[in-house]
């Protein structure tokens, strides 16, 4: 187990600020990409918070991610939009391409959403929350475009990404229900936190390069490459099937397959459908349902070692309230990684580690 540094949530957006505004980023991109980033630590989410940072900058440096882009509209027919991300920042694009979807539902009762190439989108839930703090019902999916990662069911090796899919559920008068996961057993992303800490992965979770049980993150984070496992069996594998084929080809985005130029990008393409229950007709049916069938499941008595049943959302809305208090753990490898990223764009290391002190 390596050391680990504990930092306080708004220490972590100055130097995320600061080395992503370094690299080139309007000071309002910079502002976003940290705010996301530090936003998916505070709710539990590290594989998705500022260990990203250096994979970022490397994309920026190689070319793969566009700076200071914005949603650009390829088709527009009212309730139905068809965005292209253009390899820009995915906290900047996903922000833009639902705010046009927000509006459009808005006015529409739905608008359906395809946004294509998008670099990497981060936590999906933030773009559920973003439509449930306008009162929107939201279903995302998503493909990834880089290099595959997750295999198939029944298959050795890896074919598709870690695709997730998200449905947010705003509760007038309570916390939403945000359902977010990867598609795979873990994300990519919790395998190179397991990596870097130097702690194995669940058993089950991942297989070797020759297509093998293990439970050596290493597999799935530097070469000889072996694959996560879908969730879910075929069930998992089916829905990661579905996030291609909807979130990527009728998106207007690619789907995966072997990475052609070898650049270290993240893409995502998204396909989002976003309903407002006031236009439906069924606003407070949703919420009476909803509240009862809510107070019913979580009533069901805990099995050991679980405090209670929890709605999906709730996990990492405690992990926030704790994070926010007692601050976030980054391990000294990820911590050496975000610096080295800081370093490559021209800050000096000690100007990054003074940020966080
Ligand atoms: P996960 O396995 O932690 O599952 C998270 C979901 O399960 C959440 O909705 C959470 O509220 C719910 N949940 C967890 N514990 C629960 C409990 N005890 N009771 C009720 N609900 C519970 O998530 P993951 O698969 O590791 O995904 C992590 C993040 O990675 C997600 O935010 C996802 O969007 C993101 N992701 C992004 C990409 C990308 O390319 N942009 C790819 C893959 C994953």
């Amino acid at each position: 187990m390596t050391e680990t540094h504990v930092f306080r949530a708004d220490a972590l957006l100055a130097a995320v600020r600061a080395i992503v505004g370094a690299a080139g980023s309007s000071p309002a991109e910079a502002e976003a990409v940290a705010t996301n980033l530090v936003e998916a630590n505070l709710r539990g989410h590290d594989s998705h918070g500022v260990g990203m940072v250096p994979r970022y900058i490397d994309a920026v440096l190689e070319g793969g991610l566009m700076l200071n882009a914005h949603v650009a509209v390829r088709a527009d027919s009212g309730a139905l939009l068809t965005l292209d991300g253009q390899s820009g920042y995915g906290q900047v694009i996903g922000a833009e391409a639902m705010a046009l979807g927000i509006e459009r539902a808005q006015r529409h009762g739905v608008c359906v959403v395809g946004l294509a190439h998008s670099h990497h989108l981060g936590r999906i839930g933030h773009w559920a929350e973003q439509c449930v703090d306008a009162g929107l019902v939201s279903i995302h999916f998503v493909n990834v475009l880089a290099r595959p990662i997750v295999a198939p069911f029944g298959g050795r090796d890896a074919r598709l990404g870690t695709n997730p899919f998200c449905v947010g559920i705003p509760r007038p008068g309570a916390e939403p229900i945000v359902l977010d996961f990867a598609t795979s057993k873990i994300a990519q992303g919790k395998t190179r936190v397991a990596y870097n800490r130097g702690v194995p992965v669940e058993p089950g979770t991942i297989i070797d390069n020759h297509g093998d049980p293990t439970t050596d993150p290493r597999f799935t984070v530097i070469e000889p490459s072996g694959a996560l496992l879908p969730f879910g069996e075929h069930k998992g594998a089916g829905l990661a099937l579905i996030c291609e084929l909807l979130g990527a080809a009728l998106a207007g985005g690619k789907t995966g397959g072997p990475v052609a130029d070898g650049r270290r990008r993240v893409l995502n393409s998204m396909f989002s459908i976003l309903v407002d229950p006031e236009r439906l007709g069924t606003a407070a049916h949703l919420a009476r349902e909803m509240e009862s069938f809510v107070a019913w499941t979580t009533a069901s008595p805990p099995m050991a070692g679980v405090d209670r049943v929890k709605t999906p959302g709730e996990p990492e809305r405690e992990t926030r309230a704790a994070r926010l208090a007692a601050g976030i753990a980054v391990d000294a490898v990820s911590w050496g990684e975000i610096v080295a990223a800081g370093v490559k764009v021209g800050l000096a290391a000690r100007g990054v580690q003074a940020l966080v002190r």
